[in-house]
């Protein structure tokens, strides 16, 4: 048997293989080794200054627009790859074609949208923040607040459910803004990150040093962080907290935004009868968000509130469509649900799962899905499990993140009961409400905004052309406050925010002119 390869890292402008005999990444279905990565020995302090020297003021010696250009180059790239990405993502992730697009076609399209942003910025070198406002009575004298590209290295260290998109999502924004950018994907599917980069990198599109990968242990990553660097974590909430105590971040204030995890609902509003568009709609979103990417989404619905009259009819419509998905491996085109990403993932689902399951029932069990073209004692599958409790008020419900096929369904009494049995889970990604009636919509969508990155409002009328409640779109805000990390990305151009410095010019108008 040959010897798996040992994947290169990307820093300094070079690529470098670690020293050492690297971590395994296996397929989870099949549950072969696929190839290794290995950070050891790298000269992580000298990598990352030489993308703050030398990559960062080439890519700032260009306008907004010659940037875009850059992106829109490396989505030509990405695009004439994507059958390779697919396969890698077939082995490595155990995701069907469809979950596999989710990230792949998301990253590309997302990068897409950004190069088509920077385009409207023109070849301007920096932004401005406002108009110039006057600092006394004489309107001769004036502040005039700019944004600056930083002059740092962007630092994603990212989690492993989105190898591609997780990647471009931030990558686009801060290269856009003329940021040098350095990856250590989550290690379990660092693989498509790495080739995505190799593939950008080796078509020579951006300055030398733009764009860098570090595939495995992240240690000594943050202690080479200066302080106009920025460092963007997604991942738990346990690793947030050691990312945010590191002294880089404590001491040396590197700009750091958190996208941790999220136990994110959905909300039937009251007055809704069983059978209604809004209610199957909810039935619909569950079944799906429950069983796209095996549930490993950290936007996934895992709380299901429903008024308590419609407990039964929840359960039965929602556990008919779970019934239908067929799990297993996601070569065989029957499948619709492919694995999660690794033994350990599959191990801290089960051990979440047990958890939640001694406070909840079994509304439809996983266990019931016969794996598909997969042998069980190998294969990382789990079928979707609905589980519900008549009491809602148990903490273990809106305090736990399984991530995977898991949701839970909770009936509540009123409208003002659901709206603080959602704020239980104190601070989310995204809630979906389904309703008819725009005001009681608009007015529940309101109440869930300061909780929320996202409200995703579904009515009738959008039924068939919402975008889905876990789909993270690159025009909207992603992230959330509290419990999800309190971070921000996207939402169009507001993503450039974290990669500017804001500063307040005081001059005369006639300084101020033309900037
Ligand atoms: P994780 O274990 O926290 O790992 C996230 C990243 O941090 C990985 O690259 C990991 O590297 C690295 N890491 C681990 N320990 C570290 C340390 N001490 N210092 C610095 N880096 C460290 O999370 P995960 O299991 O990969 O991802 C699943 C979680 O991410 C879920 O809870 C999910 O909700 C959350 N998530 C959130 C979002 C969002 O946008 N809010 C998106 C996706 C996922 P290794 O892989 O090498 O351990």
């Amino acid at each position: 048997m040959s010897t798996p390869e040992l994947l290169h890292n990307h820093l300094g402008g070079q690529w470098i293989a670690g020293r050492g005999a690297g971590t395994a990444l296996f397929d989870p279905v099949l549950g072969t080794e696929l190839v290794r990565v290995e950070a050891t020995g790298l000269d992580l302090r000298a990598g990352l200054a030489f993308a703050r020297e030398h990559a960062g003021p080439a890519l700032r010696a260009l306008g907004y627009a010659q940037r875009a250009a850059l992106l829109g180059a490396a989505v030509k790239v990405l695009q004439a790859n994507r059958d390779t990405y697919y396969e890698i993502a077939t082995a490595n992730s155990g995701t069907v074609k469809n979950d596999s697009a989710v990230d792949i076609d998301g990253g590309i399209f997302t990068l897409g949208h950004y190069a088509r942003l920077g385009e409207s910025l023109g070849d301007r070198r920096h932004l401005l923040d406002g108009e110039a406002i006057r600092l006394g009575k004489d309107p001769l004298f004036q502040s005039q607040h700019v944004l600056s590209p930083a002059r740092g290295v962007a630092l994603f260290i990212n989690a492993f459910n989105f190898p591609s998109w997780g990647l471009w999502e931030k990558a686009a924004p801060a290269l856009l803004s003329g940021v040098p950018v350095v990856v250590k994907p989550g290690t379990a599917t660092a693989w498509l990150t790495q080739r995505m980069v190799q593939d950008v990198v080796n078509a020579g599109i951006f300055p030398p040093g733009s764009l860098s990968v570090v595939c495995g242990s992240s240690a000594g990553l943050l202690d080479a962080l200066t302080p106009f660097d920025l460092l963007s974590f997604t991942g738990s909430a346990d690793t947030a907290e050691l990312i945010r105590s590191h002294p880089a971040v404590a001491r040396r204030s590197v700009r750091c935004n958190i996208e941790a995890d999220s136990v994110n609902s959905a909300l039937l509003l009251p007055g809704e009868s069983a059978g209604s568009e809004a209610f199957e709609l909810l039935a619909k979103e569950v079944a799906r968000e429950m069983t796209v990417k095996s549930g490993q989404k950290c936007t996934a619905i895992r709380r299901v509130f429903v008024p308590q009259e419609h407990y039964e009819a929840a359960a039965q419509a929602i556990s008919a469509r779970l019934a239908r998905t067929t799990v297993g491996n996601p070569r065989n085109e029957a499948v619709r649900m492919g694995a999660l990403v690794s033994r350990a993932q599959f191990s801290a689902v089960q051990a979440g799962l047990a958890r939640l399951q001694q406070q909840a029932s079994t509304l439809h069990d996983g266990a019931s899905h016969a794996l598909v073209d997969a042998d069980p004692a190998v294969a990382c599958c789990l079928g979707p499990t609905l589980l519900g409790s008549r009491d809602a008020e148990v903490d273990v419900f809106h305090d736990t993140e399984v991530f995977g096929p898991v949701a839970t369904l909770l009936p509540y009494r009123d409208l003002n009961h659901a709206l603080s049995l959602v704020r239980r889970g104190e601070g989310s990604l995204v809630a979906s409400v389904y309703g008819n009636d725009a005001q009681a919509l608009q007015t529940a969508a309101l109440e869930l905004a300061d909780s929320h990155g996202r409200v995703h409002v579904i009515s009738p009328e959008v039924g068939s052309l919402h975008t889905g409640h876990g789909n993270v779109m690159p025009q909207s805000l992603h992230g959330g406050p509290g419990r999800a990390g309190g971070g921000e990305e996207l939402g169009g151009l507001r993503a450039l925010g974290f990669y500017h410095r804001r500063s307040a010019l005081q001059a005369s108008t006639r300084v101020l002119q033309g900037l």
